[in-house]
């Protein structure tokens, strides 16, 4: 989940009211159904298989509890200590049971199989961010508080919108710039994406997109976030997700999604053993990984592949994986993100009505408050920083990331500096087994890589986020984990 986010505001800058209004004003012919996918068995095939995953986050995760189920034996080895990946909740260093969320943090009403899954192990949703009666929109050092439902006038913002822009709001240059595609694109169901009707946005910039459309270089810099170079497709279909009813939460943390599929599977995951090199020859597949400091060979019938391919390009296959399913492993691009944390002794913003979240419109950034419905007096602030200002922010030590935010958060919430107890951060580039938040698709890239992503390789099939409909989302995980594990049992 990344750029689009900007609509997942607080007052949201498309309420589901001006969503309809809108597509009907356009007068686009879009249907309003959503491309529903549910949690369905693996039926049974076959003898028993041993199946081999790779990753114990969402897509391995699930693909491991379904092949269970069907009655196969599954191994799963995981280089980290904890099931998840990417859907990461922070409990430390924070005081009175505080936490916020690494990675996955929203769960759109729309995502059918996250919440079919969520449903399944007895979780409860709660929205990701409160009502709020005010929202907060700044750049630059000036801030505007606006009223929900009220017009928002951005303009003491001084920034170089159009004067038709600055009449249109927030929502407007949403309308007018995004959801007009966003619809027809996003509603496309996951088996019959991409369709070849959308190659045309494929291979244009959102950026290049939203100028051709007269588009303002600020309201470009403002919906883009830091994701200017991305596909028009990729973004639209990214911000469809955003245009959702509703985005929930798993109260408690997301991190008990994966860590429910890790109890059934308690046995079949091995925590700790990086795969450092995958074989293969006409009667089984094989992983090879590290566990106390020993190489140890895995054999299986077949195996199935969830690593982040910023990951997989630096593991061996034996033999060579065919040039075009390289060529997608070694040139995928990931996004960059850095999410900061910084810890107050009591929810100050309360004091002005708002609901410590912010609207960034000169930075590609987020503003989030994730104690709002958590109990206790204190409060918590979350940045997540897009691209370039991630990567310049991972660059600080980490003790001036906290820092460096708060001074910013001193002028979007003045008075941070005299609640403020502590900070952390999380730079997603920067972890071993990730090296990057989510795989981005750039002009040209759903013609040239994305024909080979999720091809399965004589026996290793291909799964995890970046090989799915919806990169960059937990949906996307488990709908991949899914379609692998069909794979597995038809091959
Ligand atoms: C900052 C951020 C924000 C996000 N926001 C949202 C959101 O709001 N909503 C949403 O639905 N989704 C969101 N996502 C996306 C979501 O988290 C991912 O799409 C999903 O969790 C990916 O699951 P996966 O199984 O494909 O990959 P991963 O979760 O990355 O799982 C891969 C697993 O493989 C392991 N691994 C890696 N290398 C090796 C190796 N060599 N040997 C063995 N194991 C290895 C890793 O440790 C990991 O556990 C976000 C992600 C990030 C990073």
């Amino acid at each position: 989940m990344r750029n689009t986010a900007r609509i997942a505001q607080p007052t949201g800058l498309l309420t589901r009211r001006d969503f309809i209004r809108s597509a009907a004003v356009a007068g686009f012919g879009f249907s309003l159904t959503t491309p529903k996918v549910h949690a369905e068995p693996i039926p049974p095939a076959g003898p028993p298989l041993h199946i081999l995953v790779l990753g114990a986050g969402a897509a391995g995760l699930v693909a491991g509890y379904e092949l269970k189920k069907a009655g196969h034996r599954v191994t799963i080895l995981e280089a980290t200590l904890r099931p998840g990946g990417r859907v990461h909740t922070v409990r430390e260093p924070f005081a009175d049971g505080l936490y916020a969320e690494a990675g996955a943090a929203r769960i759109p009403s729309t995502h059918s199989l996250t919440r079919d899954y969520a449903k399944q192990f007895g979780l409860r949703l709660a929205p990701y961010k409160p009502a709020g009666e005010k929202s907060l929109y700044y750049a630059a050092g000036r801030r505007v508080i606006a009223h929900s439902g009220q017009p928002v006038d951005l303009a003491p913002l001084g920034l170089s919108f159009t004067t038709e822009e600055l009449r249109m709001g927030p929502n407007g240059l949403y309308d007018k710039y995004i959801a007009r595609f966003s619809k027809d694109i996003g509603s496309i169901p996951g088996d019959a994406w991409p369709s070849p009707s959308l190659r045309k946005f494929g291979n244009q910039t959102i950026a290049n997109l939203m100028a051709s459309l007269g588009a303002s270089p600020a309201a470009i810099q403002y919906l883009c976030a830091g994701y200017e170079d991305d596909s028009a497709l990729d973004y639209l279909r990214d911000a469809y997700s955003h245009e959702a009813e509703e985005l929930d939460h798993i109260v408690g943390g997301n991190d008990l999604l994966p860590r429910a599929f890790a109890n059934a599977l308690a046995d079949q995951i091995h925590y700790g053993s990086p795969v450092i090199r995958i074989e293969q020859d006409t009667h089984s597949v094989r992983a090879v990984t590290r566990r106390a400091g020993q190489n140890i060979v895995v054999p299986a019938d077949r195996m199935i592949c969830t690593l982040p391919f910023s990951v997989l390009r630096h593991i061996a296959f034996a033999p060579r994986l065919p040039h075009g399913k390289q060529k997608a492993i070694d040139n995928l691009p990931y996004g960059s993100v850095t999410r900061i944390f910084l810890q107050y002794n009591r929810r100050f913003w309360l004091d002005e009505g708002c609901t410590g979240f912010a609207d960034m419109l000169d930075l590609p950034m987020e503003v989030w408050s994730p104690s709002h419905d958590q109990p206790g007096h204190r409060g918590l602030h979350l940045g997540y920083l897009y691209e370039r200002i991630a990567k310049k922010f991972a660059a600080f030590p980490k003790a001036d990331r906290t820092t460096s935010f708060l001074n910013l958060m001193e002028k979007v919430y003045p008075g941070a500096k005299k609640h403020f107890e502590g900070g952390d951060s999380f730079v997603w580039n920067e972890q071993p087994f990730q090296r990057g938040a989510y795989a981005v698709y750039p002009k040209g890239t759903y013609d040239t890589l994305a024909p080979y992503v999720s091809q399965p390789e004589g026996r290793i099939h291909f799964a995890g986020e970046h090989t799915s409909p919806w990169p960059g989302w937990i949906q996307g995980a488990l709908y991949s984990g899914l379609r692998a594990a069909r794979e597995v049992v038809q091959a």
